[in-house]
């Protein structure tokens, strides 16, 4: 009889609650790795999957004493490479098992087991929603349908349909508010819906040639490097890394779908991470018409349905090419070849609940087991994977770095210059530099549109009391609040309270300390940004875009189809405005402050600022104009905003890394942050002061360093307060099973711990 490995799907405090069991000879065939069993543990029916298989007991154990698994409740959802992989993820990531293997089932798959009339158990259907089965096409008039030039939306979505059809679920996810476009152009003939699943649509390629034979003359300079590099490593299939550093513009893109056309005639599939903000209908219809319906999207937006409907397609190797955010990483891809990370760089990678995973370290891992490779793609690259590329290896995988200096199209970067505010006293205006001004009246004269950057959304990101210095703050967050003018609230970013104010200035604005009236902004926000180009260009449009004029659906697209009918307009917007906007007429970007970013207490705030900064460059001059990018700050000469001035990256890197390996943060070392929190101050305090104790005496011996405990930054947030103590370990240290074993038994009721390995978030 066979002996199935089960991680069971219960409350515990051990990292890999995995059992053995016997297989029944009926349901021999059934029980393979990846399938959800029915079991019982203790007295109780229990939930778990099978994480492996063998035919031979484990010594010392009687057979006698093991009991049999009672039912197959789910068909195997992953192999043993995956098992593998969650097994590593939880040991990496310090979180229990059955949480890194909940990433791998099909979404909508919930582990509640019930007990139907004949005895026999199934697992809880969870409520999917409907599905959508429709696609959407141009019609054969629409084909030569040119939307008016003001009409933003209607041209996305021709864009997006010219390579051929999309399905409607994945249109209205990849553009929100999409829907009423839709049935204009529908009333129109433009665009057709039709039921179920089109006819695959491999086209011919769009740029390169035919789909199956790229025309390599065609390629510029770099993406044949980075091709010859990229077929080397699926050649040698040992998990090896190549790192694309190539500007926006460069033509990343056609390179990533070139490498997954020849993983794919290798009979090999592919995953490519898309920050979910880049998902634009006219990237999936890239990808749409080279692959078409090989194509599987995931995407959050996505109903639950729509998500398991995909998921299914690729289980059943129907569909070879998943594209989407983080989770599409645990698609069952067959034959797993290529995994491609495009902006490698982007924070968002770094997933910030339990399980606690860098999706770029799960993807050099899970190369490594498939004897896969990965691309990873950026204009800024990550001082990880520079590093890792300088080192030309990392944890056992050849890391490989290729350079594209160069436009595909030849277009010319932008001119940056940069004011130097300090020792500045601008009249009337407190944000604009007479630089800065004049360069937006010109812009505003000759019918070019500008975009300004500032990273605070309100008014004034602070208050403060002339009177007795103080600042009010939010009484459930350690954080001071923000005076949004217009609704004339004080609001707390962290936690959401909002505190309204009588009309300003207004003699019942009291500071809460000593009863001052007066109260004063010095700050600035996006808010007063907005009035300021309206006191500066009384008849601009300024449109203003941050997480308050875009909490409705289709509110983001709204504002930007004002901003592209509009000429002269003025886009005014925090650091949502930087990524992705593609408008021709835009020959202006003001950066208001660079310093934002670069002053919180985090190591990595420097590399956040450059990336920042880097890509709202890239937003000037994308037509046929060039563009100039005027950058204000007060801290002109920090390498970090001066090196996107003399776009010299390379200097940046340079003096940032030699810090981080001066100060011991990673890339050269990995990092811990251990948080408590809770409503009791005492019990946190005393709970972090515990472990640390721990940390220090297991520290000598392990390598690491403890760094605290201390007060957090944001020392309380929703009336939670919160202390944490950080943990520095060599690279490929066991940290996160280390720490996991060391941080049994505190917490509980009271007080929460959470465990954040190679931690982005420190604040
Ligand atoms: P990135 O992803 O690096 O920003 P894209 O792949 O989107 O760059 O390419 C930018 C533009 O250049 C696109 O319009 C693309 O069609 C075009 N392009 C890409 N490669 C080439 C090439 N070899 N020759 C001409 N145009 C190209
Ligand atoms: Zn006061
Ligand atoms: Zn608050």
């Amino acid at each position: 009889m066979a002996i199935a490995s089960v991680v069971l799907d219960i409350q515990t405090r051990s990292l890999e609650s995995a059992y053995s069991y016997l297989v029944p000879d009926a349901l021999e065939k059934e029980v393979g790795v990846g399938a959800t069993v029915l079991v019982t543990f203790g007295r109780r029916p229990a939930v778990g999957y099978v994480v492996a298989k063998s035919s031979e007991l484990a010594d010392g154990v009687d057979p006698s004493k093991l009991r049999a698994i009672e039912q197959v409740l789910e068909p195997s959802a992953f192999d043993e490479t995956a098992a593998e992989l969650a097994l590593w993820i939880s040991r990496e990531y310090a979180c229990p098992a059955v949480a890194a293997i909940r990433l791998f089932l099909p979404p909508g798959s919930l582990p509640k087991a019930k007990k139907a009339e004949d005895g026999s158990w199934t697992l809880t259907p969870s409520h999917l929603g409907k599905l959508e089965n429709r696609w959407v096409g141009l019609s054969e008039s629409g084909k030569d349908f040119t939307p008016r030039a003001d009409a933003y939306r209607q041209r996305e979505l021709v864009d997006a349909l010219s390579k051929g059809p999309l399905r409607l679920s994945e249109l209205k996810a990849t553009l929100p508010g999409v829907a009423s476009t839709l049935r204009t152009l529908e009333k129109r003939g433009v665009v057709e819906l039709f039921e179920g699943e089109a006819e695959p649509i491999r086209q011919e390629a769009t740029t390169l040639g035919s789909a199956h034979a790229p025309l390599p003359e065609r390629l510029t300079k770099g993406q044949a490097h980075a091709l010859t590099a990229i077929s080397r490593a699926l050649g040698r299939g040992d998990g090896g890394v190549v790192l694309v550093d190539g500007v926006t513009g460069s033509g990343k893109t056609e390179v990533y779908l070139e490498a997954i056309e020849a993983a794919l005639a290798l009979g090999r599939g592919a995953i490519v991470l898309v920050p979910e903000i880049s998902l634009t209908p006219q990237t999936l219809g890239r990808f749409r018409s080279r692959f078409g319906d090989e194509v599987a999207l995931m995407h959050s937006r996505l109903t639950p349905a729509e998500r398991r409907q995909q998921w299914m397609a690729v289980s059943a190797g129907k569909a070879r090419v998943v594209v989407g955010a983080r989770s599409a990483l645990f698609c069952p891809v067959k034959d797993l070849g290529l995994v491609v990370i495009d902006e490698e760089h982007e924070f968002t990678y770094k997933q910030e609940q339990a399980p606690r995973y860098h999706a770029r370290d799960v993807a050099a891992k899970l190369v490594q087991l498939k004897r896969a490779s990965l691309v990873l793609g950026s204009a800024t690259p990550s001082l990880e994977s520079l590093k890792r590329c300088e080192d030309g290896e990392f944890l056992g995988s050849r890391w490989e770095r290729v350079r594209m200096p160069e436009r595909a199209t030849g277009a010319l970067l932008p001119n940056v210059t940069l004011v130097d505010l300090r020792g500045t006293h601008t009249e009337g205006s407190t944000v604009f530099s007479p630089e800065l001004a004049d360069a937006l009246r010109e812009t505003h004269r000759a019918g070019e549109k500008a975009v300004l950057l500032i990273n605070r959304r309100g008014f004034s990101p602070f208050l403060i009391c002339e009177d007795c210095g103080c600042v009010p703050e939010c009484p459930h967050c350690s954080s001071s609040l923000t005076y949004h003018a217009k609704r004339r609230e004080l609001v707390c970013h962290s936690c959401g309270s909002i505190w309204p104010l009588k009309p300003w200035p207004d003699p019942t604005s009291l500071c809460p300390h000593c009863g001052s009236r007066y109260l004063r902004a010095p700050g600035v926000g996006t808010e007063r940004v907005e009035g300021e180009v309206r006191g500066l260009l009384p008849d601009a449009e300024v449109i203003r875009m941050d997480a308050d004029t875009t909490s409705g659906a289709g509110a983001h697209q709204r504002l930007l189809e004002r901003f592209d009918a509009t000429p002269g307009a003025v886009l005014v917007g925090t650091q949502m405005i930087a990524k992705g906007l593609d408008f021709p007429e835009v020959t202006l970007v003001g950066v208001v402050n660079a310093d934002t970013s670069l002053k919180l207490p985090d190591f990595r705030s420097a590399e956040r600022t450059f990336d920042l900064l880097e890509q709202v460059t890239g937003r000037a001059g994308r037509g046929e104009r060039p563009g100039r990018v005027i950058i204000q700050s007060y801290w002109s000469t920090h390498p970090a905003v001066a090196c996107v001035a003399s776009k010299d990256r390379e200097s940046f890197v340079r003096a940032e890394l030699a810090l981080r390996e001066e100060a011991q943060y990673p890339p050269y070392v990995r990092l811990a942050n251990i948080t408590a929190s809770g409503a009791d101050p005492r019990r946190v305090e005393s709970t972090i002061a515990e472990l640390s104790g721990r940390l220090r005496e297991a520290a000598p011996t392990a390598g690491w360093q403890v760094v605290g405990p201390a007060e957090c930054l944001r020392a309380k947030i929703r009336d939670r307060h919160r202390h944490h103590v950080l943990v520095k370990a060599p690279l490929g240290a066991p940290l996160g099973e280390a720490l996991f074993n060391l941080a049994r038994g505190l917490g509980g009721p009271g007080v929460s711990l959470a465990i954040d390995v190679d931690a982005y978030e420190v604040l």
